[in-house]
């Protein structure tokens, strides 16, 4: 498998001149050392609705009923026109076979965890919402690697990013010749040092989510799908060495190494 995996970025981490004041918040990492490693995908979904740049801010508003996405100035509403462009962008974007996406943090539109949501008609926020594109996307595609920038400062979460986006990438090519049940297998076989290496359980919930679905006749590529899902979700966890080397011991023998199937990682 020679090609880079594709990896979506949020376009201002990218260094494009896209955010509300006509700046950028250029992550370095990902434009110098980064980006020989991945063919980078930019979209910006404030200027994908046409709120064009520079523009107001908007923010979360929990109306009671609903978070809406609003201009706090004059009330403009985005709500509808963002949900509308985010599930046609995911899936366009899940088409042209995107592995990974890298978000930008305390977005309205973009950031992951922890984004101010204000209750309407009050100043102050609480940090406990998700940027509407974001939360499309991963609700619609919760088997795809997904991470802020923030967290990529620290090496231990960037590498282990990384390692999900290939493992994910790895799948993804596969599944291009169609999913059997024997290919299912062979990939869990092939990959079962590397989930035990990374997350002690996955392996073990794997295998039995596998079986459990060619029990239930379902098809192979409903089976490939939900191993993906999973799989993503146990690694998303950083596990502690501890658990890991315990782990590894009670199945590897004194000469036995870790094949990783990866090509190396950007430091
Ligand atoms: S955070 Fe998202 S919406 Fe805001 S400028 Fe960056 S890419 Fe655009």
């Amino acid at each position: 498998m020679d090609d880079k995996p594709r990896l979506a970025v949020s376009a201002c981490l990218l260094g494009e001149k896209v955010r509300h004041n006509g700046g950028t918040a250029e992550f370095r990492a990902l434009t110098n050392e980064w980006k020989g490693h991945f063919d980078m995908v930019s979209i910006c979904p404030e200027v994908g609705i046409g709120m064009g740049t520079p523009r107001p801010t908007t923010r979360l508003v929990n109306d009671g009923e609903s978070i809406r996405l609003v201009n706090p100035k004059n009330g403009d509403d985005f709500t509808s026109q963002m949900l509308e462009y985010a599930q046609l962008q995911a899936d366009a974007l899940v088409e042209s076979g995107i592995c990974g996406f890298v978000f930008k943090k305390d977005s309205p539109s973009c950031g992951l965890e922890r984004v101010k949501v204000y209750r309407e008609g009050h100043v102050q926020a609480v940090r406990s919402g998700m940027g509407m594109f974001a939360k499309v996307f991963t609700t619609l595609y919760p088997h795809i690697p997904v991470i802020e920038e923030g967290r990529l400062t620290d090496p231990r979460q960037a590498e282990h990013f990384f390692v999900r986006v290939h493992f994910f990438s790895l799948w993804h090519h596969e599944g291009k010749k169609g999913w059997t049940d024997k290919a299912i297998k062979e990939f869990h076989n092939v990959n079962k040092l590397f989930l035990l290496s990374r997350s002690p359980d996955a392996k073990r919930k794997l295998g039995r989510l596998i079986t459990q679905g060619f029990d239930n006749g379902e098809h192979p590529e409903t089976v490939a799908l939900a191993y993906m899902t999973e799989a993503q979700q146990s690694l998303n966890v950083l596990t502690k060495t501890e658990p890991i080397a315990h782990a590894m011991e009670r199945v590897l023998g004194p000469t036995d190494t870790i094949a990783t199937p990866f090509a190396p990682l950007p430091h």
